[in-house]
């Protein structure tokens, strides 16, 4: 590893919705094969294979529907689950009540910061309802959080969220994030500008950002399988081994949909032999973390290893 690299953690943190179309557009009529059948059959033992944890973070579709629900408690293995926001579907000033076939391309900071913090928490509601205890981590649909969706995080009681893409900005209609100068690695985000870091303070939220690697006049290669290859995704973590070096802990967050491995529930793998391929390079690229020596954690795991005096 790296000079100072005493340890590589790795997460694995998935958004985990119903089945889109390769349009990206909510299936219609609206299907859960990714939950139903991708989590338990092929997601999971793939994980469980290398010795993964992933972290599943689930949508108000997913939470709202009894089978989903049936079959996340009866999931087996060693994972975490928590939360994920498409904020157009959840009170107050929720706009869809059927999801079928829709889009979503609202930023949840793009809302007043009081009616964000109620969609959060009522999702935080439905997911406890759903699990019977409370999530502690967290990403935003398309990217779209702001400072104050990591204080309302903060309040609600998660421990880390990771909706920060360094090296990228997103642009929606009614709003824009810009994390170009975000830090790569885990940070505590200040209180008004969540790409910027400041000193640990108690109890602060922390920021684990999806793992990307920079490139000259081209977008950022992202720690994904299909958007990388597993060459291209070593190199990424090399990357981010060499750069990082004088940290201790590096933190490394691979990033995508359970959608994606379900042929035609996303623009990715179109057949059966796409998707497999999917979980193939996921695996090799996980497997070849763990035999560089990293340790698998679940999100909120990484709390306790970027908190001073291992507070958690
Ligand atoms: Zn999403």
């Amino acid at each position: 590893m790296g000079n100072s690299v005493e340890k590589m953690v790795v997460s694995v943190s998935i958004d985990t919705e119903c089945d889109h179309d390769p349009r990206w557009i909510r299936s219609d009529p609206l299907a859960f094969e990714s939950i139903l059948d991708g989590l338990p059959n092929r997601l999971q033992p793939a994980f469980e294979a290398v010795g993964a944890i992933p972290t599943y973070l689930l949508t108000v579709e997913v939470l709202e529907d009894p089978d989903c629900v049936k079959a996340l408690n009866a999931l087996q293995g060693s994972f975490e689950y928590g939360t994920h926001l498409h904020a157009a579907f959840i009170e107050p000033e929720k706009k869809f009540h059927n999801y079928a076939g829709v889009d979503s391309p609202d930023f949840q900071c793009a809302y007043e910061a009081d009616i964000e913090f109620q969609k959060l928490e009522n999702l935080s509601n439905l997911f406890k309802e759903a699990l019977g205890y409370p999530p502690t981590s967290f990403r935003a649909g398309r990217y779209g959080a702001s400072a104050n969706s990591v204080n309302s995080l903060q309040r609600l009681g998660y421990k880390v969220d990771t909706s920060v893409t360094p090296h990228m900005k997103w642009q929606e209609p009614n709003a824009q994030v810009d994390f170009r100068k975000a830090p790569e690695q885990p940070y505590f985000p200040s209180l008004d500008t969540l790409s910027r870091p400041q000193s640990y303070t108690s109890g602060r939220i922390l920021e684990v950002p999806v793992t990307v690697k920079p490139r000259l006049f081209r977008d950022p290669r992202w720690f994904r399988p299909w958007f990388a290859s597993v060459e291209q995704m070593k190199d990424i973590v090399r990357y981010q081994l060499k750069k990082h070096s004088s940290q201790q802990v590096l933190s490394i967050n691979m990033m995508f949909h359970s959608m994606e491995v379900i042929e035609k529930a996303s623009p990715y793998p179109q057949t059966k032999d796409e998707a497999e391929r999917f979980i193939d390079d996921m695996q090799a690229a996980l497997q070849w973390c763990a035999d560089e020596g990293a340790e698998f954690v679940g999100l909120s795991d990484l709390y306790s290893h970027f908190a001073p005096n291992n507070e958690s």
